[in-house]
């Protein structure tokens, strides 16, 4: 072994240990958090650490939690003012983290909340969210004038946003605010359930019977999605695969038979011009038909399609959001801003749910066996070492707004103490719903304006995997419907066999190989490598090998047909219902 490999080798044990270290101290200060849940100088504390650990989002959502408690102290008025205050006179002698000790809790106070503003503007722009950085520079620069951490994190996000912008002149009010972070089980995550085990199996399979008496929820090897757009790959060499689940035919399904038809909990819109079902997000019957709207006996804004609708909503959510304006965080909002509020409705009607049924979020059954497109910690981690390769690139979209300050609104819209119940409301915790809802959401737009307007996760839908070669159809009104495709793509005949696998489509499967391996990206979470891709893309990589000159002319040659063709598939994507599915910011979507 040479020196070198014996010196990175040392390295990464130093790494190592000092990760497990970290993880240490972040359980006891989340196990002394649960103790005494509005000491701000155990937030501070457990901020540090997360951010040594390379998760800055969490580190920021502490940070703002030790910030609102500092305001619990500044005012008597305030809610959680007497317990606040005393868990900070608990460190009049310690000082926090070294400052301020023996000062008396003014003093004390001033040292914490510009440790709260440093750790959120460096965090912040950790994440990418130059533009709440900025605003906590800003604001903590008020507070304590010329602090120098502050005024150097203020310049960084400037010439970051410069950069960011290609322009010398910029406004903080247009800086970019959209960050991403770590996507992954976290290490201290217990709820994270073994997709394949039997347990897991039998669960879904039971609910299955349910909504799919046909079909049976399998382990299945997938092909590995392809991270950088490759061509085809020859039918002989071996493709790497990973487990999945997927859903197979039990029985024989006739061609244009129902296969599943599922309602979920899980359903939200934003339509503020005319209201739709609170449930399912269905049109609402006409005023003098034959069915009746049914509005909740308390709160006569929130109306339902019908009894069935009004019924599951009590079971399932409505309770805890009853006459308490909760949605509304997420529905007044700047049309960039509204897949991530419809993601924001997502993560708020779960809360609710888990609330109602006294259940943690990560436990709801709608939740729980998702898939998430975590990726392993370890390649998450923040590289240590000067010498490493370039950071990760981190894959969940976060915003102050959508992941810290929006669920915190909506708890507390609810009544809900978000400090003493840590256990259920703590940041990670969103993100890990996040991460889940990004990966199997489905959308449908408004039909005037086509923005999208509904948002839902189907948590046994989603279990049917994608091909372009799909045998199945679906349609999401009511509720979401999935039968069997009257006709194949090849013109092979239809139907699902027995044993065979339900193959979905999240893409419009009339587009060439190119386009749909980009549209459904975002859902699958890399490109598609399924057959028909890998034979198409090949097919166009051996066009693309026999020169330029030759492929100019095929297209000569097919020019005419081709735009017959072209025309011929637009026109029947529009009469085939539902056609394709478009995706916007990792929203499946039908139009
Ligand atoms: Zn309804
Ligand atoms: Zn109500
Ligand atoms: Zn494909």
């Amino acid at each position: 072994m040479s020196s070198m490999d014996t010196e990175s080798d040392e390295e990464a044990q130093r790494a190592h240990m000092a990760t497990t270290a970290l993880l240490a101290r972040r359980t006891r200060l989340t196990r002394s958090l649960r103790d005494s849940p509005y000491d701000l100088v155990l937030y501070i504390e457990r901020a540090v650490a997360h951010s040594e650990l390379g998760y800055p989002d969490l580190a920021a959502g502490d940070a703002y939690r030790a910030l609102l408690l500092t305001d619990e102290v500044r005012d008597e008025g305030f809610e959680y003012h007497e317990v606040a205050a005393e868990a900070l006179r608990g460190h009049e002698e310690r000082g926090i983290l070294g400052e301020g000790g023996g000062e008396g809790v003014t003093a004390l106070l001033e040292v914490a909340s510009t440790r709260c503003y440093r750790i959120l503007a460096i965090s912040l722009l950790l994440c990418g969210c130059l533009k709440s950085a900025h605003e906590f520079c800003e604001r903590g620069l008020e507070k304590a004038p010329g602090d120098e951490e502050l005024t150097q994190a203020q310049e960084y996000i400037i010439n970051l946003a410069r950069r960011r912008l290609k322009t010398e002149t910029v406004n903080p009010e247009d800086f970019p605010d959209q960050g991403l972070v770590r996507r992954e089980v976290y290490p201290w995550n217990d709820y994270e359930p073994d997709r394949y085990s039997e347990e897991t199996l039998e669960f879904l399979n039971a609910e299955l019977a349910k909504v799919a008496p046909k079909c049976v929820a399998l382990v299945t090897e997938l092909p590995t999605l392809g991270d950088a757009l490759v061509t085809g790959i020859d039918t002989d060499f071996t493709m790497p695969t990973n487990k999945q689940l997927g859903l197979f035919a039990k029985e024989d399904i006739g061609p244009m038979e129902t296969v599943l038809h599922e309602i979920s909990a899980l359903t939200v819109n934003n339509s503020q011009v005319y209201p739709l079902c609170d449930a399912c997000s269905t049109e609402l019957p006409d005023v003098g038909s034959e069915e009746q709207c049914v509005p909740c006996e308390e709160c006569v804004e929130t109306v339902y399609c019908s009894q069935d609708c009004h019924d599951f909503a009590m079971e399932t959510y409505h309770p805890a959001v009853c006459d308490r304006e909760v949605d509304g965080i997420a529905k007044n909002t700047h049309q960039r801003e509204t897949a991530n509020m419809l993601h924001l409705l997502l993560l708020g009607r779960a809360l609710a749910m888990s609330a109602t049924q006294d259940i943690h979020p990560l436990e709801l059954k709608e939740v729980k066996y998702i898939w998430g497109d975590f990726l392993p910690t370890s390649s998450n981690a923040v590289p240590y070492s000067p010498q490493a390769g370039p950071p990760p690139v981190w894959t969940l979209p976060f915003s102050f707004r959508a992941n810290i300050t929006g669920p915190l609104d909506m708890l507390e819209k609810m009544e809900i103490d978000v400090f003493a119940e840590l256990d259920k409301y703590d940041l990670w915790i969103f993100n890990t719903l996040y991460s889940k809802f990004r990966g199997t959401a489905s959308a449908r737009v408004n039909k005037l304006d086509g923005r999208p307007e509904v948002a839902a996760v189907h948590p046994l839908w989603c279990l049917a995997n994608h091909d372009c070669d799909p045998n199945v159809q679906w349609e999401w009104g009511m509720r979401m419907k999935l039968w069997a495709r009257g006709e194949r793509i090849d013109g092979r005949s239809p139907g699902v066999a027995k044993g065979e696998e339900i193959m979905n489509h999240y893409c419009d499967i009339e587009l060439p190989v190119q386009e749909r391996r980009e549209w459904a990206k975002g859902s699958l979470g890399g490109y598609c490598m399924c057959d028909r891709c890998r034979k198409e893309a090949k097919k166009e990589e051996e066009v693309a090998a026999n020169g330029v000159d030759m492929a100019a002319m095929v297209s000569m040659v097919n020019g005419m047909s081709m735009v017959h063709e072209i025309s011929k598939a637009h026109e029947m994507a529009a009469n085939e219902q539902p056609n394709g599915v478009p995706e916007v910011n990792g929203i499946r979507q039908i139009t």
